[in-house]
């Protein structure tokens, strides 16, 4: 099994780096306490993503957990981007990862090239990497509060928000099929569970473009 295939990877174009950047393991950082996490933040290649967790309460009321953990930054996103549509990672450039494979986040150590891209297949579980990452929810929310002087829910309503703005003007389009379906997979749940955040998304989205035709006209 080869860990890297620069040849493969160049005939294919890094495709799953043009999905989103790579999860970081917790095994990747040597220091994780709040100044450790900060340090690597703002190197300025990092975000901190989540994973949400739906579930059904008793009461039979839908819910979620967000798992906080990191990945290698996307295009355009900030150092705190808990739920958006994701995009090509920052780090991909034209010939290849910006970092070499001892300094790569695992998560891209892990997917095992093959030059086919429907073929290339994690050497680990890459959802037992992720929830790792529960034992360091305190300090990652701590974090995410200092960026954004937000609580993690109130962080992840404005990013619900957001990704309904941005699919309402077609960027999920523009993206490959399997943010597609992931997306399309918790569009449901969030309807169900942010109904002011949608509405208010879809409210300003018809707002602006009937502003944009009053404009033309
Ligand atoms: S790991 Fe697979 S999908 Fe990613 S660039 Fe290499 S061949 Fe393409
Ligand atoms: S950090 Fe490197 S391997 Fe990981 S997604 Fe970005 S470009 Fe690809």
């Amino acid at each position: 099994m080869e860990l890297e295939n620069k040849e493969l990877c160049k005939q294919c174009g890094g495709y799953c780096c043009k999905k989103s950047g790579c999860d970081y393991f917790v095994e990747d950082f040597a220091d994780l306490s709040y100044k450790g996490l900060l340090n690597v933040l703002a190197e300025g290649n990092i975000s901190i993503v989540a994973l949400l967790k739906f579930s059904k309460l008793k009461t039979g009321k839908l819910t979620f957990t967000p798992i906080l953990y990191l990945r290698a930054r996307n295009e355009g996103r900030d150092v705190v981007d808990l739920v958006s549509i994701k995009k090509s990672c920052s780090l991909l450039k034209e010939d290849g990862c910006s970092y070499d494979l001892a300094n790569r986040p695992s998560g891209g150590v892990n997917l095992i090239p093959t030059g086919d891209k429907y073929k290339c297949y994690p050497k680990e579980d890459a959802l037992s990497a992720i929830l790792k990452w529960e034992s360091y929810q305190k300090v990652l929310s701590r974090i995410v509060k200092r960026y954004t002087g937000v609580s993690v829910d109130e962080k992840i309503r404005q990013d619900v928000y957001n990704l309904f703005v941005e699919f309402l003007n077609s960027e999920l389009e523009k993206v490959p099929i399997e943010e597609k379906y992931d997306v399309l997979g918790m569009m449901e749940s969030l309807l169900i569970i942010f109904p002011k955040e949608v509405e208010k998304a879809t409210n300003d989205v018809k707002n602006k473009k009937c502003k944009k035709l009053v404009k033309q006209s």
